[in-house]
């Protein structure tokens, strides 16, 4: 079976920037990963990463891989199917889509990410990167004095809501309920914000457009009665569901399914780190999840010392 001293599960920026800290420190380390590069693939254009102003996407992810191979990082493009610890190392077990094998690890630094929930409605994955977006920090700033439809009632779609309306002319939030999950301030701060227009229980159906967005289609919940408001973007926040299950035996994991750790990436399990949006954090960036992936190898090289 294959050994080494640190199993890097995720291949986004928390985990790449593990593995270009650990080739740095001469730790033997892989990184497991179907496709290597994260979420920001996925971003048309990243306007908040420090020094780096307007690089796109796929660029970003692509340079964080590369930096982490000029280094001489290993890769296995798998997926972990399932990971276990016997006594003071851990077993994974992966899949490359053929055949299953094992690696065995010292430790771990669990990188692999959140997915951000969809609504599942026609137009949403047709029109992504094309006015819809799961991220207003990434985005916004392409709505200046246009219309966006924010949907979601939590934390993030009323951030969000509130973050577009400096920037566009309108925004619509849209909820499918007549009260807030989100916290009193943040409630308060929306309800007062001129340009942002609350459209309560009510949930979208479709969103429309041929080569981007330019409506989108709603139903009241308590009529049944549908209308068509235009509007230049989407954003759903909806919530995100963070890729836990294969520690969730291992780790303390919260209400949200988040893994329990702070800025050490440290777990309730020894040797299991947690970096990126995976765990517990209060704002989920490249900039912060690239931290979380030095402060793992760091918290890593600790526990390795004392093994
Ligand atoms: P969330 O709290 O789970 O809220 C998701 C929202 O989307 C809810 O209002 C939910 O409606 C709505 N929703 C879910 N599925 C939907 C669907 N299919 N169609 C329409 N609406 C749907 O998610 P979140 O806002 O991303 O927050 C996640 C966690 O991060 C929370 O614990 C939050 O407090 C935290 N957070 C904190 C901050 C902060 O500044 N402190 C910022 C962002 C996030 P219902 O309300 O009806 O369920």
């Amino acid at each position: 079976m294959k050994q080494t001293d640190i199993a890097i599960v995720g291949g986004g920026s928390a985990g790449l920037t593990a593995a270009i800290y650990a080739a740095r420190e001469q730790i033997d380390a892989v990184v497991i990963d179907e496709f290597a590069g994260g979420q920001i693939l996925q971003a048309d254009i990243v306007d908040n990463y420090p020094a780096l102003p307007g690089i796109s996407g796929g660029e970003l992810g692509e340079a964080f891989r590369s930096h982490a191979e000029e280094k001489g990082a290993e890769f296995l493009e798998c997926a972990v199917a399932a990971i276990d610890k016997n006594r003071d190392h851990f077993e994974l077990k992966l899949f490359d889509g053929m055949q299953e094998s094992f690696l065995q690890a010292k430790s771990v630094i669990y990188a692999a990410g959140c997915q951000h929930r969809h609504l599942n409605i026609p137009g949403e994955e047709r029109l992504t990167g094309h006015g819809v977006s799961y991220c207003a920090s990434c985005d916004a700033a392409f709505y200046q004095d246009k219309t966006v439809a924010v949907i979601g009632g939590g934390d993030t779609a009323l951030s969000e809501a509130w973050m577009l309306s400096r920037i566009a002319k309108t925004v619509y939030l849209i909820h499918r309920r007549d009260t807030f999950r989100a916290a009193a301030d943040i409630v308060e701060s929306v309800s007062h914000t001129k340009n942002i227009q609350m459209i309560m229980h009510t949930v979208p159906l479709e969103i429309l457009g041929e080569q981007s967005v330019q409506a989108v289609r709603l139903q009241d919940k308590t009529t049944g009665e549908q209308r068509t408001v235009s509007v230049d973007g989407v954003f759903v926040a909806v919530g995100m569901l963070p890729d836990t299950n294969i520690i969730s035996h291992l780790a303390n994991i919260d209400e949200n399914g988040y893994v329990i750790a702070d800025e050490t990436g440290i777990t309730s399990c020894a040797g299991l780190f947690a970096a990126g949006d995976v765990r517990t954090k209060q704002f989920r960036q490249v900039v912060t999840a690239a931290a979380d992936g030095a402060n793992c190898v760091n918290s890593a090289e600790c526990y390795l010392r004392n093994l």
